[in-house]
């Protein structure tokens, strides 16, 4: 079965060899499906002919968003934490052991009812690739249960038991990271692609981050780091040095740490929400942009520090707050993100790319940012299959 999206007003490819600037943007465009990938896209004029048609009434349409960074197994939630924050009270990583407790006291059924209704949200609003990891289960068992949830709903599982040192072993951080090294790893390895660390004050130094990363990587896992998010560190050059996919936050960097950024195939992962719901300073992505350094923007949704599945709002708040253009920020979200994810199937809308598509209720991407909080979404298709 073909379907043809035709009468497109604006598509924003990712592929420059199919329209102008970065964007390979393309007006009156087409886009042909046929089953699960992209066949052919080009000008509405010279299109051929499909099994179906479907008419974007000069709408934009875009790859699906690629959220690369998401803690959606958890359950519970932080109201009260965020309240407080509103009224003057700092941001600590120790806040993740609340919903810690709460996890492992949910059934499976619960959680995964949760994974499903977040993954449904995003879906609603454009998101058509999402990341997930573990890391509030902090147990062998809980750990391992989060990952079996975790890749029923996606190919992209992070395993983070690294995610803060458990309650259990608050006086023997070694021995924690032993146990993530060990027993946890060899729980979990089945179910996961990536491996993650929080490398931060009060989760986990460099050393400790290099020694989970490593033991991940032995058991193939690929490695991706929380970095340097709440104050300088040794996260960003450590994910360099391993080849990490992705350096995740990117809020403190040194010009060293954007020069590593800039030499290597390690995305900056910039994740607002973050800020925003922490009342914190943004990451300047402007400052990694113009130093070479590959940009992706995701929600890192989770319960604590940023409660958002929406990629458009993360995308506004990076134009609005950290010097990015709307075009930086289209791309960042969609084909940032893939990268971010080592993937080259999603985030471009080329023949051959998966036929991930966001049909916006606007004429141009811009609108993205230019209409924050509103809602856009006019259609999307995941694989080939009408979605919403
Ligand atoms: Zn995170």
């Amino acid at each position: 079965m073909s379907l043809l999206i035709t009468n497109v007003g604006s598509l924003v490819t990712n592929d420059p060899s199919h329209g102008t600037g970065p964007l390979g943007l393309l007006a009156d465009a087409a886009v042909v499906v046929e089953g699960e990938r992209i066949a052919w896209v080009g000008p509405a004029a010279s299109a051929p002919a499909a099994d179906e048609r479907f008419d974007a009434a000069g709408r934009a349409l875009l790859p699906g968003f690629v959220d690369s960074h998401a803690h959606l197994v958890f359950a519970g939630d932080r109201t009260a934490e965020f309240n407080a924050r509103m009224s003057g009270q700092a941001y600590t990583a120790g806040g993740i052991r609340t919903t810690v407790a709460a996890t492992r006291a949910a059934t499976d059924a619960e959680l995964d009812a949760n994974v499903l209704r977040f993954v449904t949200e995003a879906l609603r609003q454009g998101t058509t690739t999402v990341e997930c990891k573990s890391g509030y289960g902090l147990t062998v068992e809980d750990e391992a249960r989060a990952l079996r949830i975790a890749a029923a709903h996606t190919p992209e599982t992070t395993y983070l038991g690294a995610h803060v040192v458990a309650p259990e072993f608050a006086d023997d951080p070694a021995g924690y990271v032993d146990l993530v090294t060990g027993a946890m790893l060899d729980a979990c390895a089945p179910h996961a692609r990536w491996v993650d660390v929080f490398c931060e004050r009060g989760a986990f130094d460099g050393d400790q981050a290099r020694a989970v990363l490593t033991a991940g990587a032995k058991r193939g896992l690929l490695p991706r780091v929380h970095a340097n998010q709440l104050s300088y560190g040794p996260g960003v050059q450590l994910a360099v040095e391993l080849g990490a996919a992705s350096a995740d936050h990117c809020t403190h960097l040194t010009d060293e740490d954007v020069a590593a950024l800039a030499g290597s195939d390690t995305v900056a992962t910039l994740l607002p929400g973050a800020e925003f719901s922490t009342r914190a300073a943004y990451p300047d992505a402007r400052r990694l942009l113009d130093a070479g350094a590959t940009v992706a923007l995701s929600t890192d949704c989770n319960p604590g520090s940023s409660f958002t599945t929406s990629m458009a709002f993360c995308l506004a708040v990076a134009v609005r707050e950290m010097g990015m253009t709307p075009d930086e920020a289209v791309h960042a979200a969609t084909a940032g993100g893939a990268r971010a994810l080592r993937r080259t199937d999603v985030g471009t809308l080329a023949p051959g790319a998966r036929a991930d598509l966001l049909l916006l209720d606007a004429p141009s991407h811009v609108h993205l940012a230019y209409r924050p909080g509103v809602p856009l979404t006019a259609a999307v298709w995941r694989a080939g299959v009408r979605a919403v």
